[in-house]
């Protein structure tokens, strides 16, 4: 059957006339329940528009973004471009501080202190912390918002920083807590640079793949 599909976290089950019609439930099936997307992306990084569509997927004024990331100013930028405004809270947690944040013309003084942006930097290197961190900024954002949007770009470095084992085990972790909150979240993942039986164990963990690095884009379930 083309379209046919059942989760692993719950007793959805469906059946489609077409494989397109099957993507989209599976996808607004996750922004219902929560759930995570793996986004493949190429070694010198994706293009931002998939991460955008994915961040904005609801309703601005009702969402709150978490965003781990190495680039917060062009993330940052890139979400104010595409959708024109900024979502009630935008989160953004980062290891690289020093990258300049964005010009004056996207982001005002007005909206950090007590507006909708907060930029705040992690450690890298303490894989409990960036948990930890993670978690602190789900929850504050899932008590302030009818729905939560998070984009982790930093897979790869992860897997590279961590070795796999630990990484999938985080991974498989908080993808439980976003569906236990209800958020919508993708990860950036870049497996060209990475062996194949890491990329298959990390496909594991995910029921939805949006492959960004060809031509055209493409989704398929897992
Ligand atoms: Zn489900
Ligand atoms: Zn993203």
């Amino acid at each position: 059957m083309p379209g046919e599909w059942s989760c692993d976290h719950c007793d959805l089950s469906t059946v489609t006339a077409t494989r397109q019609d099957l993507l989209k439930r599976v996808r607004s099936h996750l922004l219902r329940q929560g759930g995570s997307i793996l986004v493949h992306e190429s070694p010198d990084g994706g293009d931002h528009a998939a991460c955008v569509s994915h961040l904005s997927a609801y309703d601005s004024d009702e969402t709150g973004v978490l965003c781990l990331t190495k680039t917060p100013a062009a993330k940052l930028e890139a979400y104010h471009r595409e959708v024109g405004e900024w979502p009630f809270d935008f989160h953004v947690l980062t290891p690289s501080m020093d990258a300049s944040l964005p010009e004056g013309h996207v982001a005002t003084a007005a909206d950090f202190a007590g507006g909708p942006l907060s930029v705040t930097e992690i450690e890298p290197t303490a894989l409990d912390s960036v948990a930890r961190d993670i978690n602190d900024s789900l929850t504050e954002l899932a008590d302030r918002n009818d729905h939560v949007a998070v984009c982790i770009d930093t897979l790869t470095e992860l897997v590279t920083t961590f070795g796999p084992k630990p990484i999938f085990k985080l991974v498989h972790a908080l993808n439980g807590r976003f569906r236990g909150v209800g958020a919508f979240a993708h990860w950036h993942y870049a497996p060209d640079t990475l062996m194949d039986s890491t990329n298959h164990v990390v496909r594991e963990l995910f029921q939805l793949l949006h492959d960004t690095r060809g031509d055209e884009a493409t989704l398929q379930t897992l």
